[in-house]
């Protein structure tokens, strides 16, 4: 039997270990299964997605199989993370990358050669040199994992070069198990790793793809600064991502949230590689609420506590929507993630389309935008739709398909369809009213303008007061028109031009609708996108949400953070939120009380265990 550990001859059942290290009464959907297949010998390709628990599928096993496991990734900045948490429950694990001075490496050299890890972790570069090889043949590896394996593919999202160098993995360590872990769910991608990984027959365990403790909500982009104000104050003192589509809206933003008393930073991708590190790692140690950032920022983040992620402007595709989005709630707490619509993004992306060469490449942008706006504009449930497009059916605990998630904006607040024929007349006639006698077409804010009867510059300018529509749009608000006429453009009665500055024009179909005086409907507008308390509350309890005691728990997240600040790591490398959640629902009085929240392993409850005893002990 294999040496662990715990220098037992016996290798202790899988659950005991989860127990023992990890404080984990139970393993996620698939856990078992993919450490079983590994410990059984086999290769092994596992999708799970983000916060599915894919790190406990390689570091389980690491304490279970004799010899060293080394994990394979290419997030650099995140093995010391990796590492520190590891040495937290006691499992000696170390990394080799170019952040090392020369000295280090060659002191963790050693040690790895006298045996004195579990976990190595590496970046595809410095794996395949002959160096490395060799001095891996000695250290005995008893598995290999490849995490992030899409970076292997030209489909996935993050391609690596680098990653295709591990094709030699399997043909020099024939004996040692393989398994690949990704969040990707594509076939493409998957068969590209299997492949190009050259894995033996491995198993594939796919998990599903949804995310039960993320909301997601999709709103009209209005006012965006207040919207953002809004959703941030439902989340006081909680982290969040807001994505921007252009470098200078991050920044325009960033300025602004800071003016709003917002502890907020942008990142893009134009920033020097010091500075985006830095405020990475002001987001990390939670010295900054929010980051506002181009796509640019995520990949290597794993920070568990992300709240709320919210898209400014519209993103590439429902793939990229759900990956983004997916970086909030790692740790599987209530999550919210938050979409402000707006059709000019949708028009200025068909734009850029128009401009791609690559006729095939075309086809697919247009296709792929176009099911990201009709995942938009659907009245169906969010997750359902999410799922359907990774071709899964959503599935409730008894394995019933469903159609409504419960927590999502058009499961909360169901959009009810309204009477809109005389809304749409006068928009369609205000717009047809400015051509004949300006002889231009204006933008969606001028129609609106002078429906409202606003008096503003262009309308003196332009003498758009003597309109005989000027005026005519009292009953409904500034708001309540653009939503009516965004939804002509969705029943195709109104279009905006995109290669002239988002102009307004009728369509054929709408000028038909005019002349026949036909009827429509239309969905009544959501009047501030907000949730109310009472929705709120549904939102949190279908997205998991637990009653605990509130002011316990910042009172632990305050010992917590001092402990962290000694240790010099983040706070959550000490503990996750879900854990404090735990204890402060629990309040455990004893030791044994406190083993049996989840997240306290042995070596914590050890290290930890009088400590937050004592915390507990003082609240009351
Ligand atoms: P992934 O790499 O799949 O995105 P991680 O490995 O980072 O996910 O795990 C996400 C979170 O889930 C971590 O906070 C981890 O501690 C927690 N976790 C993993 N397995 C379990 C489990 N069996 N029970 C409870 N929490 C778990
Ligand atoms: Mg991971
Ligand atoms: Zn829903």
């Amino acid at each position: 039997m294999a040496r662990t550990l715990a220098g037992s001859t016996e290798r202790p059942s899988i659950d005991a270990i989860l127990k023992r290290h990890f404080g984990f009464q139970s393993f996620r959907p698939l856990q078992r299964e993919i450490i079983e297949s590994l410990l059984a010998g086999e290769d092994v390709l596992a999708l799970l997605p983000t916060g599915g628990g894919k790190s406990l599928c390689y570091q389980l096993p690491a304490v279970a199989i004799e010899g060293l496991t080394i994990v394979i990734s290419p997030l650099i900045a995140l093995m010391k993370d990796q590492v520190d948490s590891l040495e937290e429950i006691g499992l000696p694990a170390t990394f080799l990358n170019s952040s090392l001075s020369p000295d280090e490496f060659r002191r963790r050299w050693r040690s790895l050669g006298s045996g004195r890890y579990k976990i190595l972790y590496l970046a595809p570069e410095r794996l395949v040199t002959d160096e490395m090889l060799a001095a891996l043949d000695a250290w005995n590896v008893g598995l290999i994992a490849v995490d992030e394996a899409h970076c292997i593919s030209e489909w996935g999202h993050d391609f690596r070069p680098e990653y295709r160098a591990l094709a030699i993995l399997r043909e020099r360590f024939p004996r040692v198990p393989l398994v690949a872990l990704t969040a990707t769910a594509t076939a493409r991608v998957r068969d590209d790793i299997v492949t190009l990984l050259r894995m033996r027959q491995p198993r594939i365990h796919v998990a599903s793809f949804n995310r039960p403790n993320l909301s997601y909500r999709i709103v009209p982009r209005l006012s965006p600064l207040k919207q953002i104000l809004g959703i941030l104050a439902e989340h006081r003192g909680e982290s969040g991502i807001i994505y921007c589509m252009t470098r200078n809206r991050t920044e325009e933003l960033e300025e602004a949230l800071i003016h709003e008393g917002v502890l907020a930073r942008a990142y893009h991708a134009g920033m020097e590689s010091a500075e985006r590190a830095r405020r990475q790692d002001l987001f990390i140690q939670d010295q900054i609420q929010v980051i506002v950032a181009t796509i640019a920022f995520g990949m290597g983040v794993h920070k568990p506590d992300v709240r709320f992620v919210v898209h400014h402007d519209l993103p590439k595709n429902i793939e990229s929507y759900y990956q983004e989005s997916g970086r909030a709630g790692r740790d599987g707490l209530p999550s919210e993630c938050v979409l402000l619509y707006s059709r000019s993004d949708a028009a200025r992306l068909h734009h850029l389309i128009d401009n791609i060469t690559n006729e095939q490449e075309q086809t697919v942008a247009r296709r792929h935008l176009t099911q990201l706006i009709e995942f938009c504009e659907s009245p169906l449930c969010r997750r359902v739709q999410l799922l359907q497009y990774f071709g899964e059916t959503y599935q409730g605990r008894d394995g019933r398909s469903l159609a409504a998630c419960g927590a999502c904006d058009n499961c909360l607040t169901p959009r009810e369809q309204v009477d809109g024929t005389v809304e749409g007349q006068k928009i369609l006639s205000c717009v047809l009213r400015i051509q004949q006698k300006s002889g231009f077409r204006v933008g969606l804010h001028h129609v609106v303008d002078v429906l409202c009867g606003a008096d503003t510059e262009k309308i003196r300018r332009w003498e758009h007061q003597t309109l005989s529509t000027y005026g005519i749009g009292g009953e409904h608000t500034r708001y309540e028109w653009m939503h009516f006429a965004r939804e002509l453009m969705r029943l195709g009665l109104l279009r905006q031009d995109a290669e002239r500055f988002n102009v307004l024009e009728a369509t054929p179909t709408g000028r038909e609708f005019l002349k026949n005086r036909a009827r429509i409907e239309v969905n009544k507008p959501l009047v501030t996108g907000r949730l109310s308390r009472e929705k709120r509350e549904q939102q949190r309890k279908m997205t998991g949400a637990i009653v605990y005691d509130q002011g316990l728990f910042s009172r632990l997240r305050e010992w917590r953070k001092s402990v962290a600040a000694e240790r010099g790591v983040p706070a959550y490398v000490i503990f996750h939120d879900s854990t404090l959640q735990a204890i402060a629902q629990e309040k455990p009085t004893s030791r044994a009380g406190l083993a049996r929240i989840a997240g306290l392993g042995e070596r914590k409850l050890t290290q930890y265990g009088d400590q937050i005893l004592a915390v507990i002990r003082d609240a009351d």
